[in-house]
């Protein structure tokens, strides 16, 4: 898959529209290990040049992402607490989560899985399948594995038949949940082989990472709508991001759209304590207060859950009106006060 890595190879306008410190910033990624710079030619053909374009934010790095702020980590979802094996994280009974791949189509800048792409870890061995597969057949109780990585469908046809075909022998069917951003970024990748790949391993769902209606291009709908034609099921799960969606016309028609395609839209997902996202992340209480005002602009159809990975491996909590129990100041700053369904109370940072 052809990635931009460069300044140089960036369309014309874009290129010209970085500024220096921004150049300066990208020149530095590797070297302080932070997430790559990387972007699909078709994803870099969508963004604007004005230093506010929604796209540019997404793609573009941004010197903040340099800034830790006392809450952040490596590890926002402390996914190191429920690691079965290398590779593979079992904390909700049913369903485990696989990290098929260290490579995406393209870096966002908000990714909370920044670090482990950082590294980068490469597409899942053969060496490394097997352990996995000893705990899956050991462990009957889990009935759906959710593949993400970076991202499954940057990988190459035979790669993902062949790990589909491993998962198999765990020797009972398995709900296959892949999450991607590879239509969005990257909508040439989803070929009719590709999908007769797909179709071969049902019961299959995929679940997109969308955020902008700018995103929906017209070749984005067409690669959508050859999962929709397939039969395969589409979700959606966006990120709230700060100056990008924040806002109830730019949501609502984002979960519009999608559901006109034929897709649904399941998430909106508050933003995690991921290390340098600190500017893109959304004030919990205005995030709660635009997802209700949300309600009263759409279908309930297209209405998606409002959902916080609580940090340091808490687990996921639907977000309402109600979810902040107080508000108070710690050692690290001011934080709203969470609960998870436990009843343990967790902190996330005001600002
Ligand atoms: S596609 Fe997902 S894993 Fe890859 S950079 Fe974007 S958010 Fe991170």
């Amino acid at each position: 898959m052809k990635l931009i890595t460069n300044i140089e190879a960036l369309p014309r306008e874009l290129r010209e529209s970085i500024k220096p410190d921004e150049a300066a910033f990208i020149g530095q990624l590797t070297d302080k290990g932070l997430l790559p710079f990387a972007v699909t030619p078709f994803y870099a053909s969508l963004a604007g040049t004005d230093i506010d374009d929604p796209i540019r934010k997404l793609c573009i790095p941004d010197p903040r992402e340099a800034l830790v702020t006392p809450f952040e980590t490596a590890d926002p979802l402390g996914a190191a607490r429920y690691e079965a094996c290398p590779r593979m994280v079992h904390q909700y009974r049913d369903r485990a989560l696989l990290l098929t791949n260290g490579a995406c189509a393209g870096y966002c800048r908000h990714c909370f899985r920044r670090n482990w792409l950082a590294r980068p870890e490469g597409f899942i061995t053969e060496k490394e399948i097997r352990p996995v597969l000893a705990y899956l057949t050991e462990h009957k109780e889990i009935r759906e594995v959710l593949l993400s990585g970076g991202d499954l469908l940057a990988a190459a046809d035979d790669q993902i038949f062949w790990l589909l075909s491993m998962l198999q022998e765990c020797g009972r069917p398995l709900l296959v949940r892949i999450g991607s951003r590879v239509p969005v970024t990257a909508p040439g990748r989803i070929t009719p082989e590709l999908i007769n790949i797909l179709c071969r391993f049902r019961p299959l769902r995929l679940v997109i990472h969308l955020n902008h209606p700018r995103e929906l291009a017209l070749r984005v709908r067409e690669a959508l709508d050859m999962f929709v034609k397939a039969a395969i099921p589409v979700h959606t799960q966006t990120v709230l991001l700060k100056g990008i969606n924040d806002n109830v016309e730019t949501l609502a028609e984002l979960f519009r759209e999608s559901l006109n395609l034929g897709i649904n839209p399941y998430y909106l997902l508050q933003g995690d304590l991921a290390s340098g996202t600190a500017h893109l992340r959304v004030n919990l209480q205005k995030g709660i207060d635009l997802y209700k005002e949300l309600k009263a602009h759409i279908s309930g159809l297209a209405y998606p859950r409002y959902a916080l990975d609580l940090p340091g491996g808490g687990g996921k909590i639907m977000l309402h009106a109600e979810s902040i129990l107080a508000k108070r100041e710690s050692p690290r700053g001011i934080v709203y006060v969470l609960q998870d369904t436990q009843g343990c109370e967790y902190e996330y940072p005001v600002e």
